[in-house]
Order: structure tokens, then C-alpha cells, then sequence
């Protein structure tokens, strides 16, 4: 077992059933998770939804080929106005909601229960936006769709049928306990088949659907105990769903809290900011500002961010 196995915990499990019919990665998400959560008092079901996003970034993390950023957004909730999950090509995640707590409370219940179809009643007209910012390239890569689907999970597959154009199934579990937050997820995709020729009428056709469909349902029948499990190695989880047609896996990676917010990245955003908006975060000769991620506060002096014009500020 390698180090980076040894604490089962805050990881990414790439794999591939060895059938060929598809590729998935598994993630458990712990300390990570609730360092990412305990910069903020949300109430339960925003960091549960939270940790969902959390989950699927970790999943689609592999989608950088290069060094950079995949981010996850969700907006169009009155009570929760947006969820936002950054995940850098290194594992270091952070995240952060936006909600109004007294349409939070208003609502039938502020708890968070897993697998409950709760986004078409919080994000009626949602929006989720998936960008890929990676180094090297003029400019990111954005898609845009509407939240189609009951859970989270539902509407990241219906991204990946739309956007993608591959059939993607998506397992996420999210528990809290005394011992704090932890999410596990299951993702596979669909291979396509390079090179593939019908032999012998739909032969083959039937056998490579057949392959896909039983790597679906073999996925399906991991249970929330195991994908949550704190002690299951994940090779041995990956064995008892897949064996039948065996499962190869690549090395893991590690999952942490990371912000990338600095000293100087929030004063380069500061100056482009209009005055009008600097004037009301100022706070004598200083302006605060704390980031939204990690809650760290920035402190400049007003001369510094802007040039100060016949005593207006
Ligand atoms: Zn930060």
C-alpha cells in the first residue's frame, strides 16, 4: 500500500473496468472537506450541498490535462444563490456558498439529507457553469447549462450528456458527524470504442452495451456505508464492485484545503474595481476585504488601492 493509501482518507482513485467499457474514479473526502467548510457556520444543508459540488470537482479534477483550475458554479436559488468548488490540478480544493438565511429557514427543512431530490425546489431556473482554466491556453474553456435533474449527481450526468457528449453515472454520499464532514463519490464514463468495427451484424454493438450497462449497475450497487467507509481500502471497495469483469487502477491523488487567495491577487482585483464600490468597503484610511473562500482578511491602505482625488473618498 502506498503513503498516500495509508490514511484512506482525502483522496482520488482513478480506474478502469477491464472490460473496457469504462473509467471512473472514486474519492473520500474527510479533513479536507471540513477544512474547506469550517472557514464558514453554513447551515446543514448548504454544506451538505457544498460538499456535493466538493465531491464532483474532485471527480472531474482529471479532466486537466495541464496545470490549472476546474471550477464548478451553481447559481439560480433564492435561498442558495450560488455554490462555487475550485480544484486545482494538485488536489487543493476550496469552495464557498452564497444563501439567505432567512429563506433557508423558511424552508421546509434547513437539513440536509443525502439523495433527497432537492434541486429543482432550491434552483428552479439554475444554472450550472463548469470552467477549465489551464496554463498555457489563451483562454478558458466555459460550459453553461441548465440544472437539469433531481439531485446534484442527476444534473452533473445530464452536463456530461449534453456538454460532453458521453454517458457519465454519478454516486455521491455526504455524511455529518461529531467527527465532522466526509463525502465519498463514485463516477464511471463511458469509453468510447476508438477503432470499433461491427462484425457479424449488431454482435458486437449488443456485447459493448451490455458491458456498459453491467459496469453501471455493478457501480450502483455500492452501498453509501462503503463509499463513506473510513477504513475500506479503496482497491478492495473497486474489487467487490468490479471483479466480475476486473478493474486495473492508476496512482491515487491526494486531496487538501488550498485557497490561492494573496496579498497581492486581492489588491490587483481591488484596482480594477470601480471607486463607487471602494468607497463603501472603506473603513477609515483602510479597506478590509475577506475573502469568501478561506475567511482571510486582507487589509489595505486606501492610498495604496487608489489615488485619492480632492479628498472625494
Ligand atoms: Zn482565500
Amino acid at each position: 500500500m502506498s503513503d498516500i493509501m495509508s490514511g484512506l482518507d482525502d483522496f482520488v482513485q482513478p480506474f478502469q473496468v477491464e472490460s473496457r467499457s469504462a473509467q471512473g474514479r472514486l474519492v473520500k473526502i474527510g479533513p479536507a472537506l471540513d477544512a474547506v467548510l469550517s472557514a464558514h457556520n453554513y447551515p446543514s444543508i448548504v454544506a451538505g450541498l457544498l460538499s456535493e459540488i466538493v465531491v464532483v470537482g474532485a471527480m472531474l479534477s482529471g479532466t486537466l490535462k495541464k496545470a490549472g483550475v476546474l471550477s464548478i458554479q451553481i447559481r439560480g436559488g433564492a435561498a442558495i444563490n450560488l455554490l462555487v468548488v475550485d480544484v486545482t490540478h494538485d488536489g487543493g480544493i476550496r469552495g464557498y456558498a452564497r444563501f439567505d438565511e432567512t429563506k433557508i429557514k423558511s424552508l421546509n427543512s434547513d437539513r440536509y439529507v443525502a439523495d433527497k431530490p432537492i434541486v429543482p425546489v432550491l434552483f428552479p431556473n439554475g444554472k450550472l457553469t463548469l470552467t477549465l482554466t489551464e496554463e498555457g491556453k489563451k483562454s478558458p474553456y466555459q460550459g453553461v447549462v441548465p440544472l437539469e435533474g433531481k439531485t446534484i449527481g442527476d444534473c452533473i450526468a445530464a452536463y456530461f450528456s449534453r456538454s460532453v457528449q458521453s454517458e457519465a453515472v454519478f454516486k455521491i454520499g455526504v455524511d455529518n458527524s461529531d467527527l465532522g464532514w466526509r463525502a465519498g463519490g463514485l463516477m464511471i464514463q463511458r469509453l468510447a470504442q476508438k477503432g470499433f468495427q461491427p462484425q457479424s451484424g449488431d454482435e458486437r454493438i449488443i456485447d459493448v452495451n451490455e458491458k456498459w450497462n453491467r459496469a453501471v449497475i455493478l457501480m450502483k450497487s455500492c452501498s453509501n456505508t462503503e463509499l463513506l467507509s473510513k477504513t475500506l481500502h479503496p482497491h478492495e471497495l473497486l474489487y467487490r464492485l468490479f471483479n466480475e469483469d476486473g478493474v486495473r487502477v492508476f496512482h491515487p491523488e491526494t486531496l487538501h484545503m488550498k485557497c490561492r487567495c494573496s496579498q497581492e491577487k486581492v489588491k490587483n482585483v481591488l484596482s480594477n474595481f470601480p471607486h463607487s464600490e471602494i468607497k463603501k468597503m472603506k473603513n477609515g484610511r483602510f479597506v478590509m476585504v475577506t475573502c469568501e473562500f478561506c475567511n482571510c482578511e486582507y487589509k489595505f491602505l486606501l492610498d495604496d488601492i487608489i489615488k485619492i482625488d480632492n479628498n472625494t473618498y
